[in-house]
């Protein structure tokens, strides 16, 4: 079973949770690259590496080792063996990430991990790029997105689970530049693939949103 389903949108549209859940139904891995350029993000951050210097972050990459784990609280991200699962979700990293992913070596060098992790059996995969760079060739591409008052909305609630107060307006001016960062890079922005199904998820529940997924990977 190689099937292949790529999932992109911007910030907060629901991606990893959505994915995770039609994942774990279809019995297929997940793989949230998000959480792989936030690893990474959190490293440089840790080492004083200028944001800007693509050089230095792409070496920095090289000599890293980022681990998705499946868990029973969801996915654990490893980063060189250590846990910063919670560490990479800060809003320091949030607002930080989309300078170190707009390099285009060290975007090559995702790229490269990623089907490599996508080798074996079925996927789903989220990010960005995914439909129109790393799984150019999936059966099934979806692009979710769903109003910036929404995203804002879910990524408060996120937030509060976390025990991290935050300010919906705030959230919203974020949710909006990070989007902005993301599309307007010159290496892979965040662009529908061309044969990418549109899924609004604003009013859609999770598992709705999940289900509707599973139903398009059977067809
Ligand atoms: O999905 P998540 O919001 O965790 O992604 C964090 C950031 O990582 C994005 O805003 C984007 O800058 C970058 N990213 C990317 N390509 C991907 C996944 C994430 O550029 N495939």
């Amino acid at each position: 079973n190689s099937i292949q389903i790529a999932i992109d949108g911007p910030a907060a549209a629901g991606k990893s949770t959505i994915a995770k859940l039609a994942a774990e139904e279809l019995g297929f891995t997940y793989i949230d690259t998000g959480a792989m350029y936030r690893g990474i993000t959190y490293k440089a951050l840790e080492r004083h590496i200028d944001l800007e210097n693509e050089e230095a972050l792409t070496q920095l990459l090289l000599e890293t080792l980022i681990e998705l784990k499946p868990s029973n609280e969801g996915q654990l991200v490893l980063l060189d063996g250590d846990d910063v699962s919670d560490a990479i979700r800060s809003t320091l990293v949030t607002s930080s990430v989309s300078a170190v992913a707009s390099h285009a070596s060290l975007r090559e060098e995702m790229v490269k991990r990623q089907l490599k992790m996508a080798e074996s059996g079925g996927v789903v995969m989220d990010g960005r790029d995914i439909g129109t760079h790393v799984l150019v060739n999936a059966q099934l591409k979806v692009f979710m997105s769903a109003t910036v008052d929404e995203r804002a909305k879910r990524r408060q609630l996120d937030n509060e689970r976390r025990g991290i107060d935050s300010d919906v307006n705030q959230l919203k001016k974020e949710i909006a530049e990070r989007d902005k960062m993301d599309s307007e890079r010159q290496a892979s922005p965040l662009i529908q693939a061309q044969d990418a199904i549109y899924l609004d998820t604003t009013n859609l529940s999770i598992s709705e949103a999940a289900n509707h997924i599973i139903q398009l990977a059977k067809e």
